[in-house]
């Protein structure tokens, strides 16, 4: 199935205001998507209405979020239920200083309902390292019941190769996001304890706005989709 598995809604301060439930899913389906994920920077609180939304539109979800650790590396935490996903709220909130968010200098932080009505929002601001390192982070995804998945990791900011200079041997991810298979063959050429078969690659948007969640370009087999989600 056609995937874009890290995409933000309007409770991300850096996305746009047109990132609302109803028009991320409808723009998905547009494009032909067949499974998508939204993933806020350490929040969960825009899925149930993303994921009421895509029920009734039968587009496939994952239940995802963004989370920053405290090397500033971006992980994806992945799950298939959404009550998995709504759980990782009370560890976030654990570890997430709390700093007020500036509207006008960061952007809005917004929580919508199935219908794109405005019912909250995120006072912390959400763009900030968590009190948790990309092992615990990593731990925290697990223990929740999601799959943890490196996040844009050749970028120039918040990579783990960016951050810590390489994919640390060992590590326990589930998968790594590049930008392209060109990225895929630097990461192999740079990383000899990492082979094509010993973990997943995912190619995402990081959509911000509606015209740039991802086409159907990217193909994943069900059996990859089972193998790490099981049968939901
Ligand atoms: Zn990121
Ligand atoms: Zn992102």
């Amino acid at each position: 199935m056609f995937y874009d598995l890290h995409m933000h809604s309007c409770l991300s301060p850096c996305a746009e205001d047109e990132m609302t439930p109803n028009n991320i899913c409808g723009m998905a389906l547009v494009k032909g998507l067949e499974l998508i994920a939204v993933t806020d920077h350490n929040s969960v609180k825009q899925l149930p209405a993303v994921a009421e939304v895509a029920a009734g539109m039968g587009l496939r979800m994952l239940y995802g979020c963004e989370l920053e650790t405290s090397e500033e590396v971006h992980v994806l935490g992945l799950f298939a239920k959404l009550d998995d996903a709504m759980s990782m709220q009370s560890w976030i909130d654990s570890v997430m200083p709390s700093i007020s968010n500036d509207v006008d200098y960061f952007g809005k932080q917004e929580i919508m309902n199935a219908e794109d009505q405005l019912i909250g929002t995120e006072p912390r601001l959400l763009l900030v390292s968590l009190e948790a390192s990309l092992e615990e982070t990593i731990d925290a995804i697990h223990s929740h019941g999601g799959r943890a998945v490196l996040a844009h990791v050749l970028d120039r900011v918040n990579s783990v190769t960016r951050q810590l200079g390489f994919i640390p041997p060992g590590l326990d991810y589930d998968g790594l996001e590049i930008k392209s298979l060109e990225q895929k063959s630097r990461v192999l050429e740079t990383h000899s304890w990492i082979t094509e078969d010993s973990t997943e690659w995912f190619i995402d948007s990081d959509a911000h706005r509606l015209g740039d969640i991802s086409e159907p370009e990217n193909y994943m087999r069900e059996s990859v989709f089972r193998r790490l989600w099981g049968d939901s």
